[in-house]
Parts: structure tokens; C-alpha cells; sequence
């Protein structure tokens, strides 16, 4: 295994990659690939240029390694790969303090951030909720939506909302417990006075507690069906076992009410390079491209829908790496 070297750029002959260029320590270093080249570089993330091209949204950040800058999907689409599902990503809202920056280059990073525990929701600008606050793809579903009509993003800004009951029990980022404050958390005494802080209606805002609430109290969420998934039922039982009428929802009653304005985050981008079942890539013409193989983020997802993305992606990682390593050694090789 050889660190600090970044591969760059594919070497074919004849039609078949054959092996890659990498630099190191500032200068080229080839590498011969007998059986074949394994692209597993990550999603593209980390490069804002693609972000913009391929992902519909507000600017994206991410909380992966920032080395993840789409090199490999790069080389591919050098050599004529196909790609798809290129819009498709690991959304989720996060937040970045001011001590957060990667060293290399300045850049910031972002981290994930609780939510959807009793005494929390998330609402836009409107002060209206909008996603199951604790199904974090449900959450990026609502960060990304476009309201046509309205010509805006129906939900970003996105706003996180907490109450001091949610506090006393859940630790936020640089935060213990209780009542400590940092430059990124809002605060007010009352509902109107934390929604004019954060520049959105007062008003709406207590109307919209008092409806949760009152759903709360009963333990059930008609709007968003809070709590129904198994997936909500097991984040709920980790820190409020056995809770009633419902781990995850409870009213935001108790003052303080604090307020935190995420940005969309992703932990990878999943969409790539297009492979068959033996982890090949597929050009644009839906040939194969011999002596090349892809797994990890840097091939397309191969799931569609409303499901647990990280998990996917890390299993898909795992499967195609191993069918291709296995095809690898099974090959002649040049
Ligand atoms: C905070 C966080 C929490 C997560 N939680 C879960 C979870 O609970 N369950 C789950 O299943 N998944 C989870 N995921 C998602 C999962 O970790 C990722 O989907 C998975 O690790 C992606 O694997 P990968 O191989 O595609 O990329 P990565 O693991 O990102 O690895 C890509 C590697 O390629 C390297 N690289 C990039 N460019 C080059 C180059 N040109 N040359 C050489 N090397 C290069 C990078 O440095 C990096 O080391 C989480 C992710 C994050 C960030």
C-alpha cells in the first residue's frame, strides 16, 4: 500500500488500461496494472466544480475525507465511462464551527448534527416542518426540494429547533449538556424571541410547536409519521429506552429554546462510473472497458429510493471490490 500517492490519470494501450499515473512526492510514479486497475477513490464531494455541474441543490459540504475529490470518476470519464445517478448523495444537514477547517488548502468541514429526539424539530423558513426529523435522508429529501412555483427551495434555509428538555439530555457538537452557548447557537426565552432571532415568523413558528406538541403528547406524527419506522423506533429505544408514549417525539415545552441553522451535507456522493455485476466499467457505448473495474463511490449507486444510503454504499463498496479482486485473479492479465 503506498500513502501520499494520488493516482491521476489512466494508461491505455491497445484499447485495454493497462496501468495509471500517480504523482508522488511531487513527481510521476507509474504503476502497472497486469490483471487490471480497480478505480475506488471515493465519491467526488469534495470538488465543488462537480458538485455544480451534477448535483441540484444548495452548495453542498461534506463531512468525508477531503481527499475525495472525484479523481477516479475523472480517469474514467477520460477513458469514455458511462455515468449515472450523478444528482445522488448521502444528504443530510450538518454544521460546521469555527474551529472546523481541514488544514490542507483551508477547507472547512463539516460534521453530522442530533436531531430528532424528543424536544427537537427541524422547519423552514416559513416556520412550517417538513421532513421525519430522524430519518436523516428525509431531512436532505426536504433540504434539496425546489418549489417550482415559487421559484425557491421549499426548504432551505432549514432551521433546527430545540427546546431545554432536549438539552439537558443531548450534548450538541463543542456543547455538553445544559445550558453552554457558542457563536453558532441562537437563543430566546420564548418562541417569538428565538424565531426573530433567526429571522423567520414568530408566530408561524408557535403555531407549528403547538401542533407537534400536541401530537407529541399523544405519540404519534400524522404529518410526517415520526417514529413509525423501525429505523426511528431503533434510534429512539439507543437513548430513550422504553420512553412513552414515544421515544423520539416529545413536546418543546421547557425554556430556553435553542435554534442552529444547518447546511446541506453529505457523508458521499453516490453517483459514478456505470459497471456490470463483475464490477467492469461500461462506456458511454455500453462496451466494456477491459482492464478496468470500479467499486466504492466512485461507481453509481445501485439503489433508488427512500432507504439508508450510508449502509448501501459501504455494502456495495465491500461486494464490488471483492467481485472484482476475485475476477482480477482469475484473468490472464497482459
Ligand atoms: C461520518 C460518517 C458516518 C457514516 N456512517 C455510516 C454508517 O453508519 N454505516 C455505513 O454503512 N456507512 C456510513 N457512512 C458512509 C460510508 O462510510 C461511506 O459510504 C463509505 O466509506 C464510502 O466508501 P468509499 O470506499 O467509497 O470511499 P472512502 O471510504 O471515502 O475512501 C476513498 C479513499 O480514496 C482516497 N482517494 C481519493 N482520491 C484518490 C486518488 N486520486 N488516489 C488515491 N487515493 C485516493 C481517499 O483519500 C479515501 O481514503 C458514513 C460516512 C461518514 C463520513
Amino acid at each position: 500500500m503506498l500513502t501520499g500517492t494520488r493516482a491521476k490519470e489512466l494508461i491505455v494501450q491497445d484499447g485495454r488500461v493497462i496501468g495509471l499515473r500517480a504523482e508522488r512526492e511531487g513527481k510521476d510514479f507509474f504503476i502497472r496494472g497486469r490483471r487490471g486497475i480497480l478505480l475506488a477513490t471515493g465519491g467526488f464531494e469534495w470538488n465543488e466544480e462537480m458538485n455544480k455541474r451534477f448535483i441540484y441543490g444548495p452548495p453542498l459540504h461534506a463531512y468525508t475525507s477531503p481527499t475525495n475529490e472525484g479523481d477516479g470518476h475523472i480517469m474514467g470519464m477520460e477513458v469514455g465511462a458511462a455515468l449515472a445517478l450523478m444528482d445522488h448523495s448521502i444528504f443530510q444537514p450538518g454544521l460546521s464551527i469555527p474551529t472546523d477547517i481541514v488544514e490542507e488548502g483551508g477547507k472547512r468541514l463539516y460534521r453530522p448534527f442530533i436531531h430528532g429526539y424528543p424536544g427537537q424539530i427541524m422547519v423552514n423558513r416559513h416556520g412550517k416542518r417538513c421532513c421525519d426529523e430522524c430519518f436523516y435522508p428525509d431531512i436532505g429529501r426536504a433540504i434539496i426540494a425546489y418549489d417550482r412555483i415559487r421559484g425557491e427551495y421549499a426548504n432551505y434555509p432549514v432551521f433546527w429547533i430545540c427546546d431545554q428538555s432536549f438539552r439537558d439530555v443531548i450534548p450538541l457538537i463543542n456543547l455538553k449538556r445544559g445550558q453552554e452557548m457558542d457563536e453558532w447557537l441562537v437563543r430566546g426565552e420564548t418562541l417569538p424571541e428565538l424565531a426573530g432571532k433567526l429571522g423567520i415568523s414568530g408566530t408561524d413558528l408557535t403555531e407549528t410547536v403547538e401542533r407537534f406538541n400536541k401530537f407529541a403528547r399523544e405519540g404519534r406524527d400524522p404529518d410526517f409519521r415520526r417514529g413509525d419506522s423501525t429505523y426511528d423506533k431503533q434510534w429512539g429505544e439507543v437513548v430513550f429506552p422504553g420512553r412513552k408514549p414515544s421515544t423520539v417525539l416529545g413536546p418543546l415545552e421547557k425554556p430556553p429554546f435553542y435554534g442552529a441553522k444547518p447546511e446541506l451535507t453529505t457523508a458521499g456522493n453516490l453517483g459514478g462510473l456505470v459497471t456490470n455485476a463483475k464490477s467492469e466499467v461500461i462506456d458511454v457505448r455500453g462496451e466494456i472497458i477491459p482492464g478496468l473495474y470500479c467499486t466504492s463511490n466512485t461507481q453509481a449507486m445501485l439503489l433508488l429510493g427512500h432507504h439508508y444510503d450510508s449502509g448501501a454504499a459501504q455494502g456495495k463498496s465491500a461486494v464490488f471490490g471483492y467481485v472484482a479482486a476475485r475476477q482480477m485473479a482469475q484473468s490472464k492479465g497482459k
